[in-house]
């Protein structure tokens, strides 16, 4: 398994699956997520209403992750994930773990090779970059270890696409730094 840090748009990565840092009500925001619904395309929106109308109708929790098709995307799959929003109170560093966790667990149950995240809570939500980068490569190598986890992932590579040069410089400082 490979850990790979890009500077670009996550949306026009030709991954299996692009991780989506939406909000709760999995209708549609700023930042990443509404770079991700352009992209992909009205399909989407209509995907995640369907979500709501059947197995979400209170909407995704924090730290939760659901699968939808990538409709006109590169990527065959998009994970939605909801980070925990610091200007809610919501500074927990397990809430933005779950984020990942779950999403590689998602993308592990569609069969997915590759994977592909933005810096989850990093923009509106308020997070420090440093400590996103830091949460995001402690629960990939907590998702690798953990029997029948990480062990029967086909996961091949791990992507984290950062829409600015400053936040892939802090990526990739927090790489060298890391375990
Ligand atoms: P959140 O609400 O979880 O903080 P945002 O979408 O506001 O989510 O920001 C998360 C990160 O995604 C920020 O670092 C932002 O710059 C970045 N971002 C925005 N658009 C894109 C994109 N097209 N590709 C990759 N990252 C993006």
């Amino acid at each position: 398994m490979r850990i790979d840090i890009l500077h670009g748009d996550i949306t026009t990565r030709p991954v299996d699956v692009i991780v989506n840092a939406a909000n709760s009500s999995l209708l549609g925001g700023g930042g990443v997520d509404g770079a991700i619904h352009r992209a992909a395309g009205p399909e989407l929106l209509e995907a995640c209403r369907g979500l709501r109308r059947s197995e979400l109708p209170g909407g995704l929790p924090v730290g939760a992750a659901v699968a939808t098709a990538g409709f006109r995307l590169p990527a065959r799959w998009v994970v939605h994930t909801v980070g925990p929003n610091r200007h809610a109170g919501q500074t927990d560093p397990a809430l933005l773990a779950s984020c990942f966790g779950k999403s590689l667990k998602a993308a592990t149950g569609l069969g997915a090779r590759s994977i592909a995240f933005p810096a989850i809570s990093a923009g509106i939500y308020g997070w420090d970059a440093r400590q996103v980068a830091e949460v995001a490569f402690d629960a990939v190598r907590s998702f690798w270890s953990s029997p029948g986890a990480g062990s029967g992932s086909p996961l091949e590579l791990v992507e984290f696409v950062l829409f600015s040069e400053d936040t892939t410089a802090v990526f990739r400082a927090a790489f060298e730094a890391s375990p």
